[in-house]
């Protein structure tokens, strides 16, 4: 219909009807799919570009809809953060994680699990609190634990949130900065943050190998936070040819279908067999 010129607007004011409707319909549904137990956790291992290892895994949320069956992230998570559900499914994911990840620690693997935290998690005064208690009743290192938070909320200058941050960094939980180079940094502001790693956006590394201002822009990151001291996690590595790269410019973990998507904690466990993703 895009085509034909004069139907365009009856047209998008249909989509755009449709558009409103199934956003309701989400935000109806995620309102019962916590008790009904539609989510579950998926884990994207994440390697060690200096021996290989499999040195951890970001956890990711998954829906399965009775009807609709698998709902994307990036279809229900804003859904979810504008109604102020995502307190709710943040814990839960927190929740699973520490303990399916929780349980391959106590076998003895030496691992770190990264969890999404959204700024309406971070507002919430109890959230420190909420996470120590968690870390406690999983019985798992804090160490064990890595916060991803966007470049906006590090950089967000709120006792609360800063607060949080502190809290949990003294007890030995990691930050990092998600999708790192998609927003405004402050540089300033970038060298005071307590962080411990930036994640640099897929859409810089995807293809970096064929690209000279990707290569431009994807070196002055990685060796600005090399003299910041922070670690460097590149996410969405799909191609050899990209690892290669990323591995001579110095990252120190790498993320992405090239390794292996996010997958049920079953198939991520048989990666930990030494060799496996390598
Ligand atoms: P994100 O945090 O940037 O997560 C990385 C996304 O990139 C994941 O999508 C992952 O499956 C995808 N990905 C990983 N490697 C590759 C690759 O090589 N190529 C491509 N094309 N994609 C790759 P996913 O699971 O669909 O999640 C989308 C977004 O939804 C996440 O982006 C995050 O912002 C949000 N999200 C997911 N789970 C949670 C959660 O538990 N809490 C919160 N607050 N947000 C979440
Ligand atoms: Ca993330
Ligand atoms: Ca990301
Ligand atoms: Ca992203």
């Amino acid at each position: 219909a895009k085509r034909h010129g004069r139907g365009t607007c009856t047209f998008f004011t249909a989509e755009a009807a449709q558009r409103v409707q199934e956003r309701l319909g989400i935000e109806s549904d995620l309102r019962c799919a916590l008790k009904a137990r539609e989510f579950g956790v998926h884990y994207q291992p994440k390697v060690s570009l200096r021996d290989g290892r499999v040195v951890g895994a970001e956890a990711l949320v998954r829906w399965h809809h009775p009807e609709r069956g698998p709902v994307p992230p990036g279809k229900f998570i804003p859904v979810a953060e504008e109604a102020g559900l995502i307190p709710d499914i943040g814990l839960f994911v927190l929740e699973r994680a520490l303990e399916e990840i929780g349980a391959l620690v106590a076998r003895g693997h030496d691992l770190a699990v990264a969890v999404n935290v959204s700024v309406l998690q971070l507002e919430d005064p109890t959230f420190a609190r909420t996470v120590e208690d968690r870390l406690a009743a999983a019985g798992i290192p804090p160490r064990c634990l890595e916060l991803e938070i966007t470049e906006t909320v590090a950089m967000r200058e709120s006792e609360i949130i800063q607060g949080h941050i502190a809290r949990l960094r003294m007890l030995g939980v990691r930050f990092s900065i998600d999708d790192f180079g998609t927003g405004y940094s402050n540089l300033a502001m970038l060298a005071r943050s307590p962080i411990d790693a930036l994640k640099l956006d897929r859409s810089l590394v995807d293809g970096v190998a064929g690209s000279n201002e990707q290569q431009t822009i994807v070196r002055t990151i990685l060796s600005l936070a090399a003299s910041l001291g922070f670690e460097t996690v590149v996410e969405g590595v799909e191609t050899d040819a990209d690892l290669r790269f990323l591995i001579a410019e110095g990252a120190t973990t790498a993320q992405g279908y090239l390794f292996s998507p996010p997958v049920p904690i079953d198939t991520f466990r048989t990666f930990l067999e030494p060799g496996r993703l390598q």
